[in-house]
């Protein structure tokens, strides 16, 4: 009999050749040129009018989701008092304030993913929060912290240039503003730009269309708090089945519309078990709590296996060994393998056991190692396939190529609509510059496109040579982990740190020496490589996590810190500490 973990690996590959396209990442376009109808702000009108600024400030902050507010408030803690915030939307919020979907929730247990609750004294009234109540939250920190006081909303970076003479960066908007700042830091978060499928004939579909971070609710009827009224009986597709699309599926259901959800790969939906928050048991957490189950929720998801697994959820069950932990001996691996395949068949029987059609089920299961993708967590999703009204239109790997002016095409079927939705999700690591949507231009005229037209050179994922005192809160060559806002209150933490050092020290400009870039990236793939596994990635299905599947060297470049997070922290922390920062070039003689 053939080994199981042997067949499932067989079958992986073979799932993963269906889904292997050419053309990766250029699969997807933005909300530009023809598609920039999808972007329309559909929560504020068209902005105030106002003056433009022109002023001096010390630092200009791009971004004002978590990673945006949580670096100003520790830029404001180290005592920087001149500070803009730049945002696109007309509030606070950043991902929160997009993403008001019907059923859209943090994944992540609330009292962990929303942060400073003890600061603020609030209580998730939920485990896992819904939308509204986490972009309430973010405006309660706006509040709490003072940050509504440094924010431009609804404006949007236009051009960025290093005055050489000055040593500040001129940053113009598309409000006609003029600042001139001595720290520019791109806190944009992870998922700011959201992305279509390049599908032919996706601008001929004559039905309402639009993404999952811009629900139309003048459509849908309802709002982020009530139910949909207006699609009772209409024929609504969904194209994308991420942790999105689980989300919305059960809800497009509930309203009584008739679903047709177009999957090219399964989701791997583990369970949920959302509950009201216990009272008696969040005001009985001693002190300090949230950030040492923040701490013990990403070593516990990264492998570590604390003495206390203080979450207990979906994540921390079927996260709890990771098959990516560096130093695992052969025979540690091939366990390590064994458990993973065995967690992955736990989630394949859910799905056999809730969906009631064996052939619905069989196609629902997902065949994919667990790091290949962001597991769900969902309780009504997979049961949703159980209603009469809802289809799965699964396209065995192919995706959607086509959709005409009644809707998509699929296998030569074509399926009318009266409202498609694109769950498709958004670019995270195609390039830099195309999703900031400005080219920030460094000392001698360097701009950052053609300095990282192979990819990315950083050091430690902060810094980049030839554009000083510009600091990036990103993933790209630093670190990520289950809970990204966790990641972004260690980075916040660590850019304002080094930004008030260089003001303490009279340091007037920093940027790393190429060579330490070099040092940094070869210093990751050797990490990277010594991780159990560390092909692991290369053989995965298609996703933003292996750069669609296509190896070049930009996506080569776009590696990140190897097990847990809190490894990386450590290691950017103790080279801020020393008593000379290593690998950066400084300038200490102002020239104004
Ligand atoms: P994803 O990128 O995860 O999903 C996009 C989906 O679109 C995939 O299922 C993809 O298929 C599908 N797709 C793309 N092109 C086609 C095509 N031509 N035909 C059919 N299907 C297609 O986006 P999401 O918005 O779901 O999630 C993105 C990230 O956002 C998550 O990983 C998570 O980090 C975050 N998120 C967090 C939530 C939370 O609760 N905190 C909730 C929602 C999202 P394929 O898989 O084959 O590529």
């Amino acid at each position: 009999m053939t080994d199981p973990l042997v067949a499932a690996k067989a079958r992986y590959e073979a799932e993963r050749q269906k889904r292997l396209r050419a053309d990766g990442t250029g699969q997807y376009s933005i909300f530009e040129g023809e598609h920039d109808r999808f972007d329309a702000d559909p929560w504020a009108g068209a902005p105030e009018p106002r003056e433009p600024i022109s002023e001096e400030t010390d630092v200009v902050v791009l971004g004002g989701g978590f990673s945006g507010m949580l670096t100003t408030i520790e830029l404001k803690k180290q005592g920087f008092e001149s500070i803009r915030v730049l945002e696109k939307g007309a509030d606070f919020g950043g991902t929160w304030y997009w993403n008001r979907y019907p059923g859209c929730r943090c994944d992540v247990e609330s009292y962990i993913y929303m942060p400073y609750l003890e600061e603020t004294g609030y209580m998730p009234s939920e485990r896992y929060a819904t939308a509204p109540e986490i972009f309430e939250h973010c405006q309660r920190i706006g509040n709490h912290f003072e940050l509504y006081q440094h924010a431009l909303f609804q404006t949007e970076i236009t051009s960025a240039v290093w005055q050489e003479d000055h040593q500040r960066w001129e940053i113009s908007t598309s409000r006609g503003d003029r600042l001139r700042s001595r720290f520019m830091i791109l806190a944009g978060g992870l998922l700011f730009k959201a992305k279509l499928p390049a599908i032919e004939g996706i601008n001929t579909f004559e039905g309402t269309t639009f993404h999952t971070a811009r629900w139309n609710y003048a459509h849908t009827g309802g709002s982020p708090t009530e139910p949909m009224t207006d699609i009772a009986g209409k024929r609504v597709g969904i194209i994308g089945t991420g942790a999105t699309a689980v989300q919305v599926v059960p809800k497009l259901a509930e309203a009584g519309a008739e679903v047709f959800v177009f999957q090219r790969t399964p989701a791997a939906v583990g369970v949920r078990g959302n509950r009201p928050t216990d009272e008696a048991w969040f005001r009985s957490l001693p002190t300090g709590w949230q950030v040492e189950r923040t701490k013990n929720f990403t070593a516990a998801v990264s492998g570590d296996e604390p003495d206390v697994d203080m979450v207990q959820d979906g994540w921390t069950d079927l996260m709890w060994r990771n098959t990516q932990r560096a130093g695992a001996t052969p025979e540690e691996t091939e366990a390590l393998e064994r458990d993973e395949f065995e967690t992955m068949e736990r989630v394949r029987d859910r799905v056999a056991e809730v969906v009631a059609d064996p052939e619905t089920a069989e196609k629902l299961q997902p065949w994919w190692g667990k790091y290949c993708k962001r597991i769900c967590f969902h309780d009504e999703y997979l049961a949703a396939f159980n209603e009469p009204k809802v289809h799965l239109v699964d396209t065995d790997g192919a995706g959607v190529h086509e959709v005409t002016e009644r809707g998509p095409v699929v296998d030569g079927q074509e399926y009318p609509l009266d409202m498609l939705i694109f769950a498709s999700g958004f670019e995270i690591l195609s390039g830099y510059t195309r999703r900031l949507g400005f080219d920030p231009i460094g000392r001698d005229d360097v701009a950052l496109s053609d300095r990282w037209a192979n990819g990315a050179h950083t050091l430690h994922g902060v810094m980049t040579a030839q554009f000083p005192n510009m600091f990036m809160a990103s993933i790209t060559q630093a670190s990520s982990g289950t809970n990204f806002v966790h990641f972004i209150s260690e980075i916040a933490a660590h850019i304002a740190a080094l930004a008030a050092r260089c003001r303490d020290n009279g340091i007037i400009e920093i940027e790393p020496e190429p060579e330490a870039e070099d040092e940094w990236l070869h210093f990751l793939w050797r990490k990277a490589s010594k991780a159990a596994r560390g092909d692991y990635s290369a053989a995965c299905t298609p996703s933003y996590f292996n750069n669609e599947g296509v190896m070049t060297e930009a996506g080569a470049r776009n590696v990140v810190y190897p097990g847990n997070m809190a490894g990386y922290v450590d290691h950017i922390n103790a080279w801020l500490a020393q008593p000379t920062l290593e690998g950066v070039r400084t300038v200490i003689t102002p020239r104004d």
